[in-house]
This record gives structure tokens, sequence and C-alpha cells, in this order.
């Protein structure tokens, strides 16, 4: 058996990056870039006023109340392009670039219009620089602002819109297609009739999928036959990079994921981790390249084995600088145990105190089919393996669920 560490370090290991494709900027939201994107220009690109005034020398107003001479006005996307002599201001609006010779801005406020606004009278002594953002002081042309493998958020667009990229350089979408095993299961608008349950695996295991960018389809059910499974696995291998199956996994006589994965010449890099929930979990590629994630088939195994593993994979696939669920540390509020052989993932919600320290309330739950308290789960406890128990009050690991 592996440790999860390894598991995912094998993950990582036997995934590729996706090609890239270019696409328009309004569809780029929570997509990988694929290029560094650069400045095309400086950010203010000229001294850009900060309030609406008057654009004076310092010099001039060292003595109040000043009087200058208006000689312009300068308005956003439309400036005063002449070069301001002493004794004279310029009328200048939020956004617009300073005149020549300008060295502050005075606020409105600060001042009063005279004779027909030919003069203005600046009621208090001003900084040199005031409200003046310099060109260049944000972001000088040719910088780089978003590095490859950062993924979009919707702060980003502006970057993105403000340096001309009508379209962005990203990775492609993993292509994912979702596979429930088990012969007790009904679709979701069939009544479950006797000793039958809903599929409720595809669609969560669809919906962390898309979570982590990826494009899905969900394979018709499939029972526990191993000739049936295979043909679906190798029809969704066809137009698929990554299968996510759901049970079939464990030591059961009709568990048959991994025959099916063997019989289709699969190379299967593990089998168990050491894990709890999710134990049987099994990582395989195909001989066409599709990697396959089967999953054990409990919900609770699902949500945790899908987020470890296979949304690691799905975000190495676009290239995502940090695939994998990031640990954090909280304060636990209440004891969990821990299991001998395995390092187990406790669901649990994650709050934070007054201290603004994290705190991490395991959650009371029925095990790992219990998918209705699960519901409730925003993070998970991680208990090292052979740990028997940590007390409330300890520091523990979590990882945040998306
Ligand atoms: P298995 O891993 O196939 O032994 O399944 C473990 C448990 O998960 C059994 O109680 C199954 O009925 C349940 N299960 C398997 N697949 C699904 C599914 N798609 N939706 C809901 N429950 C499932
Ligand atoms: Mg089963």
């Amino acid at each position: 058996m592996i440790s999860v560490a390894e598991a995912i370090q094998i993950v990582r290991q036997q995934t590729q990056t996706l090609s890239t494709e270019r696409v328009e900027l309004e569809k780029t939201l929570l997509r990988v870039v694929a290029a560094d994107v650069v400045a095309d220009t400086d950010l203010p690109p000229f001294d850009r006023a900060q309030m609406d005034g008057y654009a004076v020398r310092a010099d001039d107003v060292k003595e109040t109340p000043a009087r200058l001479q208006i000689v312009g006005e300068s308005a956003a996307g439309r400036g005063w392009h002449h070069q301001l002599a002493e004794g004279q201001a310029v009328r200048i609006m939020t956004g617009a670039p300073v005149p020549a010779g300008a060295d502050s801005v005075q606020q409105v406020e600060l001042t009063t219009e005279l004779k027909d606004g030919t003069v203005v009278e600046l009621l208090e002594t001003v900084e040199t620089g005031k409200s003046i953002v310099k060109r260049g002081s944000e972001i000088i042309a040719g910088e780089i602002v978003l590095r490859a493998g950062t993924t979009i958020n919707a702060a980003m667009m502006a970057v993105l819109a403000a340096f001309g990229y009508a379209q962005v350089e990203v990775f492609q979408k993993p292509r994912v297609a979702v596979l429930a095993t088990g012969s007790e299961l009904v679709s979701v608008d069939q009544k479950p009739g006797q000793d039958q349950i809903r599929d409720s695996n595809n669609y969560s295991i669809s919906a962390y999928a898309e979570l982590a960018g990826a494009i899905t389809e969900r394979m018709p059910l499939t029972g526990d036959e191993t000739s049936l499974l295979k043909t679906q696995i190798a029809e969704a291998a066809r137009r698929s990079d990554v299968i996510v199956t759901s049970g079939g996994v464990s030591m059961g006589v009709y568990d048959v994921t991994k025959a099916a994965l063997k019989e289709l010449d699969a190379e299967i890099f593990f089998e168990r981790v050491a894990l709890r929930p999710g134990k049987p979990t099994v990582f395989a590629r195909l001989p066409n390249g599709t990697l396959v994630f089967g999953l054990p088939g409990n919900p609770v195994s699902v949500s945790v084995t899908f987020n470890l593993f296979a949304r690691t994979a799905m975000l190495a696939m676009q290239g995502a600088t940090e695939p994998s669920l990031k640990r954090e540390t909280a304060v636990l509020a209440r004891s969990v145990k821990g299991t001998v052989d395995r390092e187990s993932y406790l669901p649990a919600q994650l709050t934070s105190n007054d201290d603004a320290e994290l705190v991490a309330f395991p959650l009371k739950w029925g095990g790992s089919s219990d998918f209705v308290a699960f519901a409730l789960t925003t993070a998970l406890v991680i208990v090292p393996a052979s740990v028997k128990a940590i007390e409330a009050g300890a520091l523990v690991g979590v990882v945040r669920l998306p």
C-alpha cells in the first residue's frame, strides 16, 4: 500500500499538460494561462489626475489664498496638451492627463472659481505630486502581469482586457467521462426497486470535475459485468482524456473494474492507497493514453479520492502551478480518531475564531456511505497513519474541498 503523498506524486508524474488554444477573453474565466501575460503599455499610460480639481505648480500656491489664471481644461480622453506656465492653472477631471509643467492637482473642494471662470482661487497650499498617479507607477510596459499556470479569476479578466488580450492562450480543458458501476444502480429519474439505489456518484463526480475545469460526459450506467464495463470504458476512452469510474474496486466477487482495465491492457499505477476513506482507489492508463481513476463506490470515498487524485490530474493537465489541494493548519474543535495503517481524511467544517485562526469542526457522520451528512462538509481534517487520536485544541492539517 502506498501513502497518499506517494499516490499524488505518481498522479503528477503520469499526467501531461494538454495542448493550448486561443480563446476569446470573455470565455477564459477559470481557465489556466498557458503563456506569461505581458503589459503592452505603461499604467497609467500618462500622469493621471486622481481627483477633480486644478492642475497647478505647487510653487504658485505657497501663499494662500492664491489666484491663478485658468488657461484650459483637461478631461478624461481629451487632455490639454500645452505647457503650463507660472501663474496658470488647468481645470482637470479624474482620469485626465496632467499637463506638462503642472506638478500637483488641488481638489475642487478647496478652490473657488472667480471672474466667470477665468481665475481660480486656491484656499490651501498643495504638496508637490498631490493627486497625481505618475505614468508607469503601477506597471511598466514589458512587465509580466500574470504568469503561465495562473488560473484566471474575475479580477484578472480586467488585467487581460487592459493589456489588449482579446484572445488568451490557455490550456485545453480535459475531457472527462464519468462512469458508474453497480448492478444496484438506477438513474435519478427512476424509483428504485427492490435492492436498488439511485446513482448519485455520477453527479458529484461530474460537478467536482467541472469545478476542476473539465468538460464532462456521463456514460450510461453499467452493471457489475466485465464485458459491458470494458465496452463502456473503451467507448469513453475514444473521446476522453480522463475516465472516472466509481464502484467495483473492492475485493468482492462483483468488483470488476480492475478486471476490465486489465483486459483492456491498462497500465495500473496503484490500486490501494493508505487512505481512509478510499483505500481501494485505482489509477491506471489505457494504451491510447487516457487516464483512468477507479474510485470506490461509497459516495464519501468518491469525494475524498476524487479531490485528492483525479482533481490533481485535471488541474495538472491544464498546467496549473498548484494542482493539488493546499494543506493548511487549523485548530481542532472536537477530538478525532485515527486508523492504524492509513491516513484519515475526515469531514469537517472550517470557520475561524476571534484570534483569526482557522478552526475545524469534525462532523458527526455515519461512515463513508453517509453522503447526506457529507453535504455539509467544507474541509477534510487529516489524521496521520498510526495516530490513535487527536485531542480538541490541537493543531491539525486540513484541506478545503472545492
Ligand atoms: P462498491 O465500491 O461498488 O462496493 O460500492 C460501495 C457502496 O457504494 C455500495 O453500497 C454501493 O451501493 C454504493 N455505490 C456504488 N456506486 C454508487 C453510485 N454511483 N451512487 C451511489 N452509491 C453508489
Ligand atoms: Mg459495486
